[in-house]
């Protein structure tokens, strides 16, 4: 690798739900056209997929193009019929459900058509990059790693890099650098630890505020008043933030911690309460569904 920086000329974001959209709307508007992908279903057509990612750029502030042109600098593209335009992009970043299985097999599907020059990273939050290296074609090991945003990256200025053992350094350099100068975000770099740095912090603190208002019996608005606005953080209390994360995805993200941190001190906080199955068992999702513990507003 002879470049000092990485040229991306065309990118592929995999899944377009919550962080997918978001991503792909913020590589658009960094100047660089998108493949968005996902699951080919009647819910979400097409149409749909695109919709996410130009509403997400609209929400920028200053709109990096005007809206009518947005549409054409993302693609939607479904897995089933559109894995050959993946070898035209440079920057590959998976973006689906948080399952070890299931991003695993997607990986065997894509592998064959990600091009052998391409940088191919996922946006876990805490799942094992090691393991998901695992079933990376040979030939991009080298460029495989986390490249974790937070919600919502048009704000979070946080971007955690993980590489697994086989990572090229270099790549990460060409990465931490396309990161901060293209994309704005301050890098940090991890290990491969059960949901690496942040979200390690952050689901311990939600995950106790959660237990603690449970065994006093306070309810989610007395919650979210005591961890919101009093204390400085009107859009990242308790509840609500869970709601923005998406309930499903927040189970996922704990459970992993359930299953890597055994010997963590705190581990019996590391256990879904019943309300929080119940909630997913019923669709109520967070924003994303349009409900979740509280109504979307
Ligand atoms: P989401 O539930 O909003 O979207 C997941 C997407 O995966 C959906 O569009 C869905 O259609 C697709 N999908 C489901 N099953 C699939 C399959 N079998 N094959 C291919 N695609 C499939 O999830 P999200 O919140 O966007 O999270 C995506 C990734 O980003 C996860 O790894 C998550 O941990 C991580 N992440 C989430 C947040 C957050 O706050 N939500 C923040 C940082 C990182």
């Amino acid at each position: 690798m002879t470049d000092h920086k990485l040229l991306v000329r065309r990118a592929a974001v995999l899944g377009a739900g919550v962080m997918g959209a978001q991503i792909a709307a913020h590589l658009t508007a960094a100047g660089i056209p998108v493949d968005l992908y996902d699951l080919p279903s009647d819910d979400k057509p097409r149409s749909k997929i695109a919709a996410g990612a130009v509403a997400n750029l609209l929400k920028l502030k200053p709109a990096p193009l005007a809206s009518k042109d947005l549409a054409a600098f993302i693609t939607p593209r479904n897995f089933d019929d559109d894995l050959a335009q993946l070898e035209h992009c440079d920057f590959i970043i998976e973006a689906i459900v948080e399952r070890m299985d299931i991003k695993k097999s997607l990986y065997e599907k894509i592998g064959p058509h990600i091009h052998a020059d391409a940088f191919f990273v996922t946006n876990t939050s805490g799942l094992s990059i090691t393991e998901l290296a695992d079933v990376v074609p040979d030939a991009l090991k080298d460029r495989f790693c986390g490249v974790h945003f937070f919600n919502p990256p048009r704000y979070m200025h946080l971007v955690e890099l993980i590489p697994h053992p086989g990572t090229d350094g270099k790549v990460l350099d060409l990465l931490e650098d396309f990161l901060t100068r293209n994309l704005g975000k301050g890098v940090v770099r991890c290990r491969d630890t059960a949901n690496f740095i942040a979200n390690r912090v952050g689901v311990f603190t939600m995950w106790s505020t959660m237990h603690h208002a449970q065994r006093m019996g306070l309810g989610f608005d007395t919650v979210d008043a005591l961890t919101g606005p009093a204390i400085g953080r009107p859009k990242s209390a308790t509840f609500r933030l869970a709601d923005v994360v998406g309930l499903d995805t927040m189970a996922n993200v704990i459970r992993t911690m359930d299953a890597k941190l055994t010997d963590d001190p705190w581990h019996d906080l590391f256990k879904a309460p019943d309300w929080l199955g119940k909630l997913i068992e019923a669709g109520a999702l967070g924003q994303k569904a349009g409900a979740g513990v509280f109504r979307k507003e």
